[in-house]
């Protein structure tokens, strides 16, 4: 693909979203010190730093807790395996989607199918990468043809993620639809309710907004999407600014 192609498609992505206009502020260019860490960093070392390795280790752990879990009965109802999540331990914004879907139950990865693909370019479109995050849902075996999960399912399963996001400590969680944000802010709201605004949930900001798949089925809902994931990167852009040295 040459350059002009690949122009044309970030141009027609950014127009999907309903972005009409590019910033001159030099502020959105600008790459925060963890990028820049980032980019320096030696091959094999775990992001984050010590802080990273931590939360390697500890996720380690609840990786083996959970085990070839039995817990409840998405383990008889047809998965293929555990979806446990994936990404940078050490990683600063942490996305959470609802459960599995085929594609995660086939390849044992959060969010690749068309949704997880929509959530890619998402993630790109705040000039960050899939690598530099960490993905995870809040039921980690698929439920069968899709359906919602059931109350005594995510009673089973949602201490796991809760232990996920202490072990990472991220500084922004992104909430990828209702059933995220409802399980992790203990409301009965709908995603419509929540999105705009910012909630906190443990020592992170949590900014709700619509899950890829419904944006696949309602694409005048990716502004919106865009607007909730430009909040997402501003306040990583704020945390990054005010514990910078001299700040
Ligand atoms: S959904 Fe969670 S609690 Fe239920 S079997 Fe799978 S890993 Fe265990």
């Amino acid at each position: 693909m040459d350059v002009r192609e690949q122009l044309t498609g970030h141009l027609t992505w950014l127009a999907e979203l309903g972005i009409d206009g590019v910033s001159r502020d030099p502020a959105w260019r600008r790459v925060p010190a963890d990028d820049a860490a980032t980019a320096s960093r030696p091959a094999g070392a775990v992001p984050g730093g010590g802080r990273g390795e931590a939360a390697a280790g500890a996720l380690a752990s609840i990786r083996a807790d959970l085990g070839d879990c039995t817990r409840c009965k998405l383990h008889r109802l047809g998965r293929r395996q555990i979806v446990f999540g994936v990404g940078s331990p050490g990683a600063r914004l942490m996305f959470i989607g609802e459960a599995p879907g085929r594609d995660e139950d086939v390849q044992g990865i959060p969010f690749v199918g068309r949704a997880g693909q929509l959530l890619t370019k998402m993630i790109e479109a705040i000039g960050m990468t899939r690598d530099e995050v960490y993905i995870a849902n809040v039921i980690k075996c698929r439920p069968p043809e899709n359906r919602n999960p059931e109350p005594d399912e995510v009673a089973s399963c949602e201490p796991f993620l809760f232990r996920q996001v202490e072990a990472i400590g991220p500084v922004v969680i992104v909430a990828l639809g209702t059933f995220a944000a409802q399980t992790l802010l203990e409301t009965q709201d709908t995603i419509s309710r929540l999105r705009g605004r910012v909630y906190h949930y443990g020592g992170a900001q949590l900014v709700p907004t619509f899950h890829p798949a419904y944006l696949l089925r309602s694409p005048e809902r990716k502004r919106d999407a865009w607007e909730d994931l430009k909040l997402a990167k501003s306040l990583l852009d704020q945390a990054a600014a005010a514990a910078a040295p001299g700040s």
